[in-house]
């Protein structure tokens, strides 16, 4: 598959202030000690030497600053970070830097000190406008400082992209589109929408073990789904990738965008990951362990895989499916388009019949339906390698 032309950065700050019943990324508490520490560690780890781990890689155009929540640090410190990236890293000439950060964190002060870092993009874990869904969520904000803070990182002239989660238990379509509706008012360039799942180790699952959880069923979160994106494409954000939805090009977010293209990206931090095009490897996830092996003057990287040539096709199916330009199956690297439609003559017919998706030329475009269920589709279909393609 293509490669866009440059690689991304990420950086993931593990940090919170609470940690929410349903999430299962990399992340911990923290006083300011520790929070020192780990910036120390995370500069050491920025300035470290990777020989030639990153030789032929063009400079990166994007750099995301994720978490956790990388708004909970001081600014000075996200400044050291950001001046420590531009000293060590290959950057373009003018990187895209996106940043996560919670409305409580969200102030006049701090949203003008980040953009002053040279943030140009703030993705805001607004969640839910209710008091009793944030509560639920075990969010610290209310919906007051949810529309505050939309208010004063658009008033910075940041482009803003707001999360949502959706699926909550006995969440009525009513009560799911007040969200979106109080969304869109706001005028964000961007808006992205999770349904709520209950991931192992998570509190919600420890609830969900005990009888305590009424989930949503299959039809009720069909017709979430199909609210959301219909709702969002009317008020002028269409989807761009299943969970995305932006008011134009422009406002994508071209960070993720490379995920889900095939791109490279560099990871730092403690459970970041990385991909050289070929093969992926992560850090260690739990902050301390990856902080003693940094302090040390080690590597933090856990593990790596090499991914085959069909796992890569695999990925590249599954990703192009869960957007609405579909993929182009000319992008396959080592697979002749030809030979993947005639193979799949069969899957791809009883996909269309189903309403799942359309093939047109070499492409494959699925409709929403499709979209929703990109990842079966893409595992439904054989892809094995043309004859004489030389391998990996
Ligand atoms: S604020 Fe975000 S990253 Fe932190 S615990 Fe909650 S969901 Fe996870």
């Amino acid at each position: 598959m293509t490669t866009s032309p440059s690689p991304g950065l990420y950086v993931h700050i593990p940090f919170c202030s609470a940690i929410c019943p349903y999430c299962d990324f990399a992340v911990t508490t923290g006083g300011s000690e520790r929070r020192g520490r780990f910036i120390e560690a995370l500069l050491a780890e920025i300035g470290r030497d990777r020989g030639s781990a990153l030789d032929g890689w063009d400079p990166f155009d994007t750099v995301y600053l994720g978490g956790g929540t990388p708004s909970a640090l001081p600014v000075d410190e996200l400044g050291r970070l950001t001046a420590e990236i531009g000293r060590r890293l290959p950057l373009a000439d003018r990187p895209v830097i996106s940043m996560e950060a919670n409305p409580e964190d969200v102030t006049s002060q701090t949203v003008a000190g980040w953009a002053q870092l040279g943030v140009d993009r703030l993705s805001l874990g607004i969640q839910s406008f209710d008091a009793v869904e944030l509560a639920f969520l075990g969010r610290r904000h209310d919906p007051a400082q949810a529309v505050r803070a939309v208010e004063l990182s658009l008033a910075s002239g940041l482009t803003v992209s707001l999360d949502l989660i959706y699926g909550l238990p006995e969440q009525s379509p009513p009560a799911w589109q007040r969200n979106l509706e109080r969304a869109v008012e706001l005028e964000p360039h961007h808006i992205s929408c999770y349904q709520l799942t209950v991931e192992p180790g998570t509190a919600f699952a420890r609830r969900s073990r005990r009888g305590e959880w009424n989930a949503p069923g299959e039809d009720d979160l069909a017709e979430l789904f199909f609210r959301t994106h219909e709702f969002l494409a009317t008020a002028g954000y269409p989807a761009y990738e299943v969970s995305n939805f932006a008011r134009g090009p422009r406002s994508q977010c071209g960070h993720n965008r490379k995920y889900w293209e095939g791109a490279r990206y560099l990871g730092l931090g403690p459970s970041a990951h990385s991909f050289d095009g070929r093969s992926r490897w992560w850090n260690h996830s739990a902050e301390p362990v990856w902080r003693s092996v940094v302090e040390a003057g080690g590597n933090p990287e856990a593990d790596r895989e090499t991914l085959s040539l069909e796992a890569r096709a695999l990925e590249f199916v599954m990703l192009g499916l869960r957007t609405p330009c579909g993929l182009d199956l000319g992008k396959l690297d080592g697979f002749e388009p030809e030979d993947v439609l005639r193979r799949n003559q069969r899957v791809l017919a009883r996909a269309a019949d189903e309403g799942l998706l359309s093939v047109e030329g070499e492409r494959l475009v699925p409709t929403l339906g499709g979209m929703a269920r990109a990842d079966a589709i893409a595992r439904s279909i054989e892809l094995r390698r043309s004859r004489g393609f030389g391998g990996c």
